[in-house]
């Protein structure tokens, strides 16, 4: 949101569709970064982990379009500038040197913040729907925010078992 324009809310639907929008511009960031996250990573359950959240990814842009149409609007994207934010941490992490297994630490930490924030996100949206007596969307939404979820667990799991344990004998 610029300095000089300002948002009007009138009603809980004008809320949630912004709220919409701001996601769907989110999603379409990360269907670019996770390609890099994947690249960039070293354990090879992390490059998994990060190419199937990328097609999970692609699905959940899907279903915002979905969501909109059920609205009865045209899927507008609105600049999620916290995403933008924190794939810009991301980058720093994909281009940083130094030990593979801290790097890949990295990578997670990076991209557990973006679940979460996702997680919020949808938290909040989901609820709106239901608010609205949309619980046909707030459906839709809950199948993203499961997959969100199950993603952040995933990172937890690896970053336990696996990055973190070797990147202590760094
Ligand atoms: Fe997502
Ligand atoms: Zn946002
Ligand atoms: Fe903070
Ligand atoms: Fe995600």
């Amino acid at each position: 949101m610029g300095l000089f324009t300002s948002t009007e809310f009138d009603s809980l639907e004008c809320l949630f569709v912004d709220q919409i929008q701001d996601i769907y511009d989110a999603e379409q960031r990360l269907t670019k970064a996770l390609p890099k996250m994947a690249e960039a990573a070293t354990d090879p359950q992390l490059k998994a982990a990060f190419s199937s959240h990328l097609t999970e990814t692609e699905g959940q842009v899907h279903r915002l379009e979905k969501v909109f149409e059920m609205l009865g609007k045209d899927a507008k994207t609105k600049t999620c500038d916290a995403m933008k934010g924190l794939i810009s941490e991301g980058e720093e992490m994909i281009n940083a040197k130094g030990d593979e297994h801290v790097r890949d630490a990295a990578l997670i930490a990076a991209a557990q913040r973006v679940e979460h924030y996702e997680i919020a996100a949808y938290g909040t949206a989901r609820q709106l729907a239901t608010r609205l007596g949309r619980s046909d969307i707030a459906r839709l939404l809950q199948e993203t925010l499961d997959e969100e979820g199950a993603a952040d667990r995933k990172l937890t799991s690896i970053a336990e078992a696996s990055v973190n344990p070797q990147a202590a004998h760094a």
